[in-house]
């Protein structure tokens, strides 16, 4: 039978106590806000969240994928741009870890204390889903590779230091073309312009310009054509378990809000408890939460036991940020029209949400995913 370890609970318990007095009473207005305050990120960081699996050498510690996911969950369930970041920490600086001794340690030990910030860019205003497609292209340039191309819904792309960006080495090689570079973002030749998305606004998204940008070739993070490997081997699937966690934490907050509301909430003379359209609305909530909960535990515990967990992981991309998504427009129903105002804190909640639908791969994508495992390569529509 699955149960957390004595060192989980006790973590759980430290994380939910930090988020209480540090992450929730300014959710709100870090949510608001275009930057989370960094003086927060630096509380977090010296609490050691920001390093998990990272190497002690470049700051940070040994964890487990189960440990780390006891984390993201409860500095989500305070605020989840505050969860999601910190696990775009963990990957940016695990990524740039894999990368050359001389400029993983230049980087990575900043990341990790969050001195500096990095930033992904895949995307391109052309394509998203069809990573192969990619249009930005790196040239070896003696010892420096010179970038052009255009990356579009960049998360901190307003205010990292550093970028990783994906580059065709090989346009001729599909996804075997593909390689990934840190490109410090005050070089010439960028052009770094906000998108204003309608949630996770602290997080900073952006559309960057290369234009021959000229970095060295020790900025190479993977072999040449080799970034997609090295994506799987950053545990993209168990970072969307992390994801899930994330976005269903949200969920369990509002879901624990509205319960403490409909005790109190007098219509017809009695409190909406004693209503079955509400009351079942909760029960449906409490179950799917559980489910879709231990759904990401598991894939996570797979994760530690160094097992493939890429279909549980598609599963629960695709699951979560829906399911979170659907319980918190119920959530906003039931309670009634304060629910839809900037008020309380649901509205946040479900557009922060909604962005997960999107975020490593969309729901359809890792639908395919899910499909291609139980069916084969027969359920690629591509193929
Ligand atoms: C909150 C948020 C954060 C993000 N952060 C980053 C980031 O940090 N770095 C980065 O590079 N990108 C980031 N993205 C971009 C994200 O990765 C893309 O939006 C996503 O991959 C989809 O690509 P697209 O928007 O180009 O849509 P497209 O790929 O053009 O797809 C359009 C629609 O068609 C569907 N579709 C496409 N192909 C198929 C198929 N084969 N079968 C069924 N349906 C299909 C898609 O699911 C989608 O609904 C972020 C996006 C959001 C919203």
């Amino acid at each position: 039978m699955f149960e957390f370890s004595e060192e989980d609970k006790m973590l759980r318990n430290q994380v939910r106590a930090f988020a209480k007095k540090e992450v929730a009473p300014n959710a709100k207005q870090h949510s608001r806000a275009t930057e989370v305050p960094r003086d927060l990120w630096k509380k977090i960081a010296d609490l050691g969240y920001t390093g998990m699996g990272i190497p002690e050498k470049y700051g940070g510690q040994d964890a487990t994928w189960i440990s780390r996911g006891v984390v993201i969950e409860e500095l989500s369930y305070a605020n989840i741009n505050i969860g999601g970041l910190t696990h775009h920490i963990q990957n940016m600086a695990w990524m740039t870890a894999q990368g050359p001794e001389e400029t993983a340690a230049e980087w990575v030990p900043h990341f990790v204390s969050t001195d500096k910030i990095c930033s992904a860019a895949i995307s391109e205003p052309d394509c998203g889903s069809d990573v192969a497609a990619i249009k930005t292209r790196a040239v070896r340039d003696g010892d420096y590779y010179i970038i052009t191309g255009e990356k579009t819904s960049v998360s901190r792309g307003t205010h990292a230091d550093a970028c990783l960006v994906l580059a065709k080495t090989d346009p001729d090689a599909g996804i075997r073309g593909l390689t990934q570079f840190l490109v410090p973002l005050d070089l010439p030749g960028l052009e770094i312009s906000a998108l204003h998305d309608m949630g996770s606004v602290p997080v900073g998204r952006a559309l960057i310009n290369f234009d021959n940008v000229k970095i060295p070739a020790r900025n190479r993070i993977s072999a040449e054509g080799q970034a997609f490997s090295a994506s799987f081997a950053a545990g993209v699937d168990k970072g969307r378990a992390l994801t899930g966690l994330a976005v269903l934490a949200a969920a369990q907050a509002s879901v624990d809000e509205v319960i403490a509301f409909s005790k109190e909430r007098m219509a017809f003379g009695r409190p909406i408890a004693k209503y079955e359209g509400v009351s079942f609305k909760l029960a449906e909530a409490a179950t799917y939460i559980t489910a879709a909960r231990w759904l990401c535990y598991y894939t996570l515990w797979l994760g530690d036991q160094d097992l493939p967990s890429f279909k549980e992981g598609s599963m629960c991309k695709w699951w979560c940020p829906e399911l979170a998504t659907s319980i918190l427009h119920d959530c906003m129903i039931l309670y009634g029209h304060v629910g839809y105002t900037d008020e309380l804190p649901i509205e946040q909640r479900l557009r922060d949400a909604i962005g997960y639908e999107y975020t490593d791969g969309t729901v359809q994508i890792n639908k395919l995913n899910v499909a291609r495992q139980l069916i084969g390569k027969e359920a690629l529509p591509y193929r």
